[in-house]
Formats: C-alpha cells, sequence, structure tokens
C-alpha cells in the first residue's frame, strides 16, 4: 500500500506509476484505490426478481419458476433498458467489467429476431452506455433435461442444435470486432440443457477462436443424479470427457462435486467461479472452493443472480462459508479473495490485462471511501475493503480510463436507482 501516487493513463492503459505531485489537471482519487472489479457471473434480467422472490419458502427449482415468468416478458427494448440499469449499479459497486451469461436468444415460441443477435446486441449496447466492458457468454441450451426438448419458456433460449448456436455465436463476434468494449465467449448453459454428443461442438468454436468458455456445474444434486443416470459419469466427468474444461474454462458455482470431480477441475486448471451470496440465496449448498483452489482451479466471483450485487460481499462470503463448514478461520488472505475479485476474474472473461495497477494494464481503478460508518477506523488495506466496506463505499471508478462514477454517481446514468425502477415497472406492465 502506497499513498500519494500519480497514475498516468494514456489510450484507456496505465502508462506510468509514480510518487509526486500531481498537475493541475489530474483527477484526484481519494480513499483506498483498488483495480477494477470483475464479475465473473451475470444474468442482468435476474435483477428484477430481487426482492419478489423473498416471500414463501421453497427451492432453487420453485425460484426458477418465478425467473422464467421475467424472462418470458423481455425483448430487445426493454432487456436494453433493464441492463443498461443494472450495468449501472454494477458500475456503482466497482465492478468494470461483467461476464454475462446469456442465453435468451429468441423471441417467444422461439423465433428469431430479424437480427438474430438482437438480444445480446442490446446487453453489449447497455454495457457501454452504462461504461463498463463485457465479455457476451453466448449460452448453448438445447434441452429441458438429457435429451428431452426445451419448455415453453426454454425455446426462447435455444438455436436447435450447437451447430446453429455456433453459427449465430459466429455472427455476433463478427458484428462486435468494432466495439472496444465488448468480447464474446462461449457458454454451456450446463449438462442438463447440452446433450453430450453436442458439447464439443461449442467446446471446439471456443478453442478456435481461443474465446472463455463458462458453464454452470453441479450446482444443484439433481443435475449429479440425471447426469449419472443419463451418461454414467458426473457433470464434471462428461464436461472432461468432451473437452470441455481447461484453462480457458470456467466452471460456475460447482457446488456438489465428488473428490474425483475437483480433481478434474483442478487438474485441468480450470477456473471456478464462486457466487457465494446467490448460492446462500438459492439454498444451493456450499462448494468446496479451498479443495479446489489446492487442487489447482482458480477461483472469480459472480453475483449471478443478483440477489446483492456487491463483490466485496462475494469475497468475504467465499471465506465466511468456508470458516462455517471448517469451523477455522483464515482459508485466504484478503488480498487472495481480492485477486478472485479482479485480475483473476478479469482473466477468465478474456481480458488477462485487466484487474491489477501497473504500466501497461487497462486502467480501471476503482476507490473505497475509508470515511464511511463502516471503513473509519482500520488501518487502510485489502482487509479494509473484503471484511469491512460495501458496495456502497465506492466512490469513483475509472474503466478503460474513463471517468464512470464520480463521487458515487454514475456520470453516464446519474439517477440509476430511477433507471432500475422505471425498467423493472416497465416489464412488470408489460
Ligand atoms: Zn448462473
Amino acid at each position: 500500500m502506497e499513498s500519494g501516487v500519480l497514475i498516468e493513463v494514456a489510450e484507456g492503459r496505465v502508462t506510468s506509476l509514480r510518487a509526486g505531485s500531481a498537475p493541475g489537471d489530474a483527477v484526484v482519487l481519494d480513499g483506498l484505490v483498488l483495480p477494477g472489479l470483475a464479475n465473473a457471473h451475470s444474468h442482468a434480467f435476474h435483477r428484477a426478481l430481487r426482492g419478489a422472490t423473498q416471500t414463501g419458502g421453497g427451492t432453487f427449482w420453485t425460484w426458477r419458476e418465478i425467473m422464467y415468468r421475467v424472462a418470458s416478458a423481455l425483448d430487445p427494448d426493454t432487456y436494453l433498458d433493464l441492463a443498461r440499469a443494472v450495468y449501472a449499479e454494477m458500475a456503482m459497486a466497482g465492478i468494470t467489467c461483467v461476464g454475462e451469461f446469456h442465453y435468451l436468444h429468441h423471441a417467444p415460441g422461439g423465433t428469431p429476431y430479424a437480427d438474430p443477435n438482437a438480444m445480446g446486441e442490446a446487453l453489449v449496447e447497455a454495457a457501454a452506455q452504462a461504461g463498463v466492458r463485457i465479455t457476451l457468454l453466448d449460452t448453448c441450451y438445447l434441452s429441458s433435461g438429457f435429451g428431452a426438448g426445451p419448455d415453453t419458456t426454454q425455446l426462447r433460449f435455444s438455436d436447435g442444435s450447437a451447430e446453429a448456436w455456433a453459427e449465430r455465436a459466429e455472427s455476433l463476434a463478427g458484428a462486435l470486432k468494432a466495439r472496444d468494449h465488448a468480447r464474446v465467449g462461449a457458454a454451456i448453459h450446463s449438462v442438463r440443457a447440452v446433450p453430450a454428443d453436442q458439447l464439443g461442438t461449442v467446446a471446439a468454436w471456443a478453442d478456435a477462436r481461443r474465446a472463455p468458455i463458462h458453464v454452470h456445474l453441479s450446482e444443484q444434486p439433481a443435475e449429479n443424479e440425471g447426469c449419472l443416470a443419463a451418461y454414467g459419469v458426473t457433470p464434471a466427468g462428461l464436461l472432461a470427457d468432451h473437452g470441455v474444461l481447461g484453462p480457458r474454462t470456467t466452471a460456475v458455482h460447482a457446488t456438489h462435486l465428488t473428490d474425483g470431480d475437483v480433481a478434474l477441475l483442478g487438474g485441468t486448471a480450470t477456473t471456478v467461479c464462486m457466487c457465494p451470496t446467490t448460492e446462500r440465496d438459492l439454498a444451493d449448498g456450499i462448494g468446496p472452493a479451498k479443495d479446489l483452489q489446492e487442487a489447482g482451479a482458480r477461483l472469480t466471483l459472480g453475483s449471478d443472480s443478483h440477489a446483492v450485487i456487491d463483490l466485496f460481499e462475494e469475497a468475504r462470503g467465499m471465506e465466511l462459508n468456508e470458516r462455517l463448514r471448517t469451523r477455522r478461520r483464515g482459508h485466504w488472505s484478503a488480498a487472495e479473495l481480492l485477486r478472485a475479485a479482479t485480475g483473476d476474474g478479469h482473466a477468465s472473461l478474456g481480458w488477462p490485462d485487466a484487474g491489477r495497477i501497473e504500466v501497461g494494464a487497462v486502467a480501471d481503478l476503482v476507490t473505497v471511501s475509508l470515511d464511511s460508518v463502516r471503513t473509519a477506523g482500520p488501518r487502510p488495506g485489502a482487509e479494509t475493503a473484503v471484511f469491512a466496506a460495501t458496495a456502497a463505499d465506492v466512490r469513483d471508478v475509472v474503466a478503460g480510463g474513463r471517468v464512470v462514477v464520480r463521487h458515487g454517481v454514475h456520470v453516464l446514468v446519474p439517477d440509476a436507482p430511477a433507471a432500475l425502477r422505471a425498467a423493472i415497472a416497465r416489464l412488470e406492465a408489460s
């Protein structure tokens, strides 16, 4: 930790770091300055469910029913509106890059829009308007479970085959070439949603482009049981058999794993994205994050269903979950937890040159206030950010060299709460 550092930026990158007095036109960043945070797993539209799913009981599967109702109501126009506000909320929480796991491709009933990538392009435009970078993880989703056809809601998600998915994803990648803030990756929704004989097609597309590939893995025991019944192997085993695991791959959740699964994920240097606030909200369980890391997996963090958008809460949630599970403290240092929320997250989204404050890196800077009621007192450092601060303590955000949030206000979406309220109300009325 150093104080009084002058950070010079040109063309979106850090060009020098030195102690000394600032020139008159320098932007003064007060507080604890961190690299930009990466939200490695997002479904933007789930933000519309916040609060609405907190009455009554149920499980992940009953929650999914309500989530599907929102999914049915969206079109490219309303999704642009909603995602712009959600990404503004993310920016205000210090997030400079989002991994959007996107499967809402087609119109209700499954008919493609005139531009078959209208929904994905709406998300990319939303990120631009909110001043954050996006990796659009274009998701292959073909089945309601182990070979069965998609159900009514899921028709919107399906391209019919992995080959048709790859064709559409390829045209999206072409359309986004000129957009500096966006990259395209691949995703497999889950082994439930993509039949085994189609997994290789998605993996091959990502391989050919050297693109990230993300996949939901073993969030629920029912997925493991279904996979064992259909194929005689665990979901992690099935992904390994079809060439899906590896250093460009992120397995999301990885909650219910066997020892063999942990060894497979670690041995292939697959990244694992933990989403602690969603996993606890949906009563999923606690994944073996520490075991995975010790086996060789890299860890990242995501706010997934956006019950909360706060990467500090995700970071400490991973550590605190492990404490509850093991009844021991101190599994990761605050600096290690912050690395999951910054550099490792950006790398998993295909931005290996972001998430660090160093010469040559993408100029993403976040300040955390050290004089709020939460952060006043402790000596400034990573511990303050991870164990005391919340997203509400983020004051300034620079993304790619551009000031996006200043003194707690989003520069491009000055009234982000109103934008969220209006977008969600519009959706409810449709
Ligand atoms: Zn998810």
